[in-house]
């Protein structure tokens, strides 16, 4: 298996390369160019799971408690799961750096 320190950073990655075929999203570092990050508020999440489902990256795992924990390096800021979270407690927040 690849390590993650192995994998290329958006900026390494050759113009076109392609992330779209399945399975290719765990060799990059998709983290990398999000400018935007959710923010969930637990207190409201039901523990269904939904966010975990429609993730187009995968990054978001539902944990041995039933709550959701996105990976940051893969999470790419796209909101979906702020969308489809149907209890509205995910917030997306803009990236400090
Ligand atoms: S914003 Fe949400 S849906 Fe989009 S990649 Fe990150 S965790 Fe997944
Ligand atoms: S969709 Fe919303 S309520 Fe359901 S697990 Fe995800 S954050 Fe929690």
């Amino acid at each position: 298996m690849t390590k993650q320190s192995e994998t290329p950073r958006w900026q390494e990655l050759a113009l076109g390369t392609a992330v779209t075929d399945p399975g290719s999203a765990r060799y990059n570092r998709t983290g990398d160019w999000r400018s935007s990050r959710p923010i969930w508020d637990f207190d409201k999440c039901v523990k269904c799971g939904v966010c975990s489902i429609f993730c187009p990256e995968g990054c978001i795992t539902m944990q041995a408690d039933g709550l959701p924990l996105a990976d940051m390096e893969y999470c790419k800021g796209c909101s979906i799961c702020m969308v489809e979270c149907w209890t509205g407690c995910i917030e997306m927040e803009e990236e400090k750096e």
